[in-house]
């Protein structure tokens, strides 16, 4: 049984409903609508294509609607693209003008007055380089430094430019709309580099009478900086590799993900380690064995998810791309589980009751030789707060809530089961197991219990029980 989770961003490569139905069968958990590219038309066809296999399949399915931030790019060229060779000048300029060698918009007004002399800005994610050499604004004057071919509407990065523009936009306010209407089960914010970018999400959420969890994209140095205050106020993180390898050197990128990891298993909340894990398999039906070894590290680094890009958006390997990922990260697991039953992690807030709990249930799992820990969760905390410890038992988190069961699709090792409402502690164990044993997830044996009682209202975890399952 795999614990590590899959996301699999969703583009055209699957937008056929028996391709989509065969990445769930391979392996998919949650299905990523990326609202950098693409019209809300689209994708809400998709997110209906997944409700349907979701419900075909029996497989609770998770969508995360990823909010495109605070992206800068450059506009169009008149042929495309052009190729740019090192020394050559060429002009950023903040006013509409037809792209050609010399020059190219970009689509970000105050770029001019926020940049200096002698700064470096990175375009298509580092493909080319140019160096600053006057800013007049609304032109900005460089020199080719790192030479290549430039298209259409590529990104432009600033590395520590330290720009005003915040990272919740107002284009961001209307996709998340868009999002909220089609039901998206999470929703992921990119380029945030504070604890504000998420709380105006948060706010905005308030205004619209609407609540879901908010992942935190980690791309940006200063959000490195302030990670301890982000995970305070944010649901889960993804280590956004991509962009993260641009903004500060990507020779950082490896130790980096695995203290974001780290921290995130340590406040338990899910974290996503995504970009370029399977990249080769968007022209190769076999992954290089360096992407193998990357998958595998992510693994043991302790990543809830791990996550598809291109390879199941446009790639020509969708389906095989998620069996590699799915057969790599169950084989890493083996190592997780070689002399331990679960991990004892040290937890960011010790003094919680629930916190306690949940690593009392792992405790109490390994002690009694239990088959499974099912936790009764309302939010799906209980479930949260004994997977960050990654127990070798097998997990199963039943809820009344269908948002939360598919916001569980993300949580590592969780098995999610939709069960009926809860009243009494008795009638929600009774409840709860009945629902793993119908879903055909419930072992025989000694089955831990975990949750919050009815009394205790949500987000509180205050029992341990043990049934025994003939
Ligand atoms: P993106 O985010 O694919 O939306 O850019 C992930 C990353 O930057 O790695
Ligand atoms: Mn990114």
């Amino acid at each position: 049984m795999r614990r590590t989770k899959i996301v699999c961003t969703v583009g055209p490569a699957i937008d056929d409903p028996k391709k989509l139905r065969l990445m769930v069968e391979a392996g998919a958990d949650v299905f990523r609508l990326n609202f950098s590219h693409g019209s809300p038309e689209e994708h809400s066809a998709r997110a209906e294509r997944i409700r349907l296999v979701e419900k075909a399949t029996g497989k609770p399915l998770g969508i995360l609607a990823d909010l495109p931030g605070p992206k800068i790019r450059i506009s169009n060229f008149g042929d495309g693209s052009v190729s740019l060779n090192v020394g050559d000048p060429f002009t950023l300029t903040t006013v509409p003008v037809k792209g050609d060698r010399r020059r190219v918009s970009v689509n970000y007004p105050l770029l001019a007055h926020e940049v200096r002399p002698g700064q470096h800005l990175l375009l298509a994610d580092g493909i080319v380089e140019l160096r600053i050499d006057a800013v007049a604004p609304p032109d900005i004057h460089c020199t080719v430094v790192l030479g290549g071919t430039l298209s259409n509407q590529k990104g432009l990065s600033v590395p520590r430019g330290g720009l005003s523009l915040s990272a919740f936009t107002e284009q961001d306010r209307v996709l998340f709309r868009h999002g909220l209407d089609m039901g998206v089960s999470m929703a992921a914010l990119s380029f945030v580099r504070s604890s504000r970018d998420v709380m105006a999400a948060r706010a905005f959420l308030a205004e619209q009478a609407a609540s879901m969890p908010l992942m935190a994209k980690i791309e940006k140095p200063e959000a490195i900086t302030e990670l301890d205050d982000i995970l305070k106020h944010v649901d889960s993180l993804m280590v956004a590799r991509g962009d993260l390898g641009v903004e500060i050197p990507f020779s950082e990128v490896p130790l980096i993900q695995k203290d974001i990891i780290r921290k995130a298993v340590t406040w338990a909340k899910p974290v996503v380690t995504a970009t370029q894990m399977l990249r080769s398999m968007v022209e190769s039906p076999r992954p290089t064995r360096a992407e193998a070894t990357d998958v595998a590290n992510a693994v043991l680094d302790g990543s809830d998810a791990v996550m598809l890009s291109e390879e199941s958006a446009i790639g020509a390997y969708p389906v095989e791309a998620v069996r590699a990922l799915a057969a790599i990260a169950e084989n890493a697991e083996k190592r997780l589980f070689e002399n331990r039953t679960f991990m004892d992690m040290p937890s960011g807030n010790p003094s919680d009751l629930s916190t306690a709990i949940g690593h009392a249930a792992c405790v109490l799992a390994q002690d009694a030789d239990a088959a499974a820990i099912v936790c009764c969760t309302r939010t799906g905390y209980t479930a949260r707060l004994v997977a960050r410890h990654r127990p070798r038992t097998p997990v199963i988190a039943i809820s009344p809530k269908l948002e939360t069961v598919r916001r569980m699709t993300l949580v590592w090792g969780v098995k999610p089961v939709l069960a009926n409402e809860f009243h009494t502690l008795d009638g929600m164990i009774k409840n709860a197991l009945g629902a793993a044993r119908d879903a055909g997830v419930l072992p025989g044996g000694r089955i831990v219990i975990t949750g919050g009682s009815p009394s205790a209202g949500p987000g509180f975890t205050d029992f341990l029980r043990v049934a025994v399952v003939p």
